[in-house]
């Protein structure tokens, strides 16, 4: 199956690859390129792909036998990525539909020729390869499926016209593809929306990496995809000393209030820019930067109590939980640590490093249910307020919280035991494509990411082995009479 896998995996995690990681932006040339592809290898499964106003890309299989006409199930992630992402992050869910059709199209021929019969479906099976989930070139993420949904708004489109750093708006890429066909998640045509793709996170693979048999677990996301509030800071010149430690206070509230039942998360990110501009030119003078980045790999392991605060190029530890390198963030994040950690006589005299053309930043809040969303929002506003620091605050979207169909985690979890696939129940903190869709069912698996846990990033990776359980977990679920997907059967 990981053969079937990589034939469209590889090619399709190609597009917009270069030595910085993979660069296939929303409604560019590239992600135009890759849903081409996907249209490319439609044709060679024998379907039709059909494209909806949002530009969404998708391909129905209907097995002889079955009747067009009953309620899909649908496989679908995205094609984009963020700037100088990874080859994983919503590849891996598109390629995984892909390759679950051309093996059960294998099966039911090879099933035909023997016994007369073909494979069993439940239902159609349908690919969807969904438009921009990536907010990195109009800050907003989930454009195209929260399209087909029908959530969008003109004003929020203009809106985000606005808040755009691309030189392009929002509408300028969206309207070309408006009028087109219906939309690929209509509830009517639809019945079952789930998504695969790699955790954005160290918790699989930490759990691999502690379990005596070594197995790889799948993740179910059995307690639902956070929902966020995301906004964006201006901030006018000034010490980064006094930046940091407000975005210190910030991570510290958000901590306090974060608890396994209830999820809370403050994160926060550079400004999206324009593909190819240099993110040294953005967040810092490019002299303060080389100076910054210099002394923090001099000081290579200044953490204390055991932490290491720069390990490598890809990944630095803040109180035990990995966290990825972002951009030209992993400055702030560093000099962060540095200040909280580094103790006065190392040289480092902070006030010195000012952002001299002012400063933006987007601040990303998620939490696991609204009550919680809600309540860190209000104490963070409040703690703003109390500082009394001199930023602009402008919100740039909001999502809510999206449970997981309890019936479908049970159905993925008695497959997987069935296979013998170990599981693991859990909550996500990403936004993914699958939260936006109100169906009667929907859900979300996740696999290892290796490299602890490292997203948006070229050094993402999940393992061979682990996309293979997940597959042949998908493919049982989807063929499994004891346990279908689809309970009216
Ligand atoms: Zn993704």
């Amino acid at each position: 199956m990981i053969q079937t896998f990589k034939k469209y995996f590889d090619p399709l995690a190609a597009v917009g690859l270069g030595a910085e990681g993979r660069n296939c932006l929303a409604y560019t040339a590239e992600e135009d390129a890759a849903h081409h592809l996907f249209g490319q290898f439609g044709a060679e499964l024998g379907l039709a792909c059909e494209v909806d106003g949002w530009g969404n890309s998708y391909l129905t299989w209907v097995p002889p036998g079955l009747s067009a006409e009953l309620p899909a199930i649908a496989i679908g992630s995205h094609l984009d990525s963020v700037t100088n992402g990874g080859r994983f992050d919503g590849v891996l869910g598109v390629a995984a539909g892909l390759a679950l059709i051309d093996q059960l199209q294998q099966r039911n021929s090879a099933s035909e020729r023997a016994t007369g019969d073909g494979v069993a479906l439940h239902a159609p099976l349908r690919v969807i390869a969904w438009r921009a989930e990536e907010s990195s070139r109009f800050r907003v993420s989930c454009i195209g499926s929260k399209g087909a949904a029908g959530r969008w708004k003109q004003a929020e489109i203009e809106r985000y016209s606005a808040v755009g750093s691309d030189s392009s708006s929002l509408y300028e890429a969206i309207l070309p593809r408006q009028g087109q066909a219906p939309s690929p998640i209509d509830t009517d045509a639809v019945h079952t929306l789930l998504e695969l793709h790699i955790e954005q996170g160290p918790i699989l693979a930490h759990k691999r990496d502690h379990s005596l048999a070594g197995a790889v677990p799948v993740g179910i996301v059995s307690q639902g995809v956070a929902g966020s509030r995301r906004e964006l800071w201006s901030l006018p010149s000034l010490p980064l000393k006094s930046v940091v430690e407000l975005m210190l206070k910030v991570y510290r509230l958000a901590a306090e209030m974060d608890t396994t039942q209830r999820p809370f998360r403050a994160t926060f990110t550079p400004p999206h820019r324009a593909p190819n501009v240099g993110r040294d030119q953005t967040l810092l003078t490019g002299a303060d930067l080389q100076q910054q980045r210099r002394l923090l790999q001099q000081g290579g392991a200044c953490g204390s109590a055991g932490e290491t605060l720069f390990q490598g190029p890809q990944t630095f530890h803040t109180g035990g939980q990995p966290m990825s390198m972002r951009h030209g963030l992993d400055q702030i994040y560093m000099a962060a640590l540095a200040i909280e950690q580094l103790p006065d006589d190392q040289g480092l005299s902070w006030p010195d490093f000012k952002c001299e053309d002012g400063l933006q930043l987007q601040l990303d809040l998620r939490g696991g249910d609204q009550e919680i969303l809600q309540q860190g929002s209000a104490e963070i506003d409040r703690l703003i307020e109390r500082s009394g620091f001199p930023c602009e605050r402008r919100e740039v979207s909001r999502t809510k919280p999206a449970p997981m169909t309890p019936r479908l985690a049970e159905t993925l979890r008695l497959n997987a035991q069935q296979l013998q696939i170990p599981t693991v129940e859990m909550a996500c903190g990403a936004s993914h494509d699958v939260q936006i869709a109100d169906l009667p069912q929907r859900g979300l698996l996740l696999i290892a990411s290796e490299a602890g846990g490292v997203s948006h990033h070229r050094s993402e990776l999940s393992r061979d082995a682990d996309i293979e359980r997940a597959l042949e977990l998908l493919e049982q679920a989807l063929l499994n009479r004891e346990y279908p997907l689809v309970s009216e059967v």
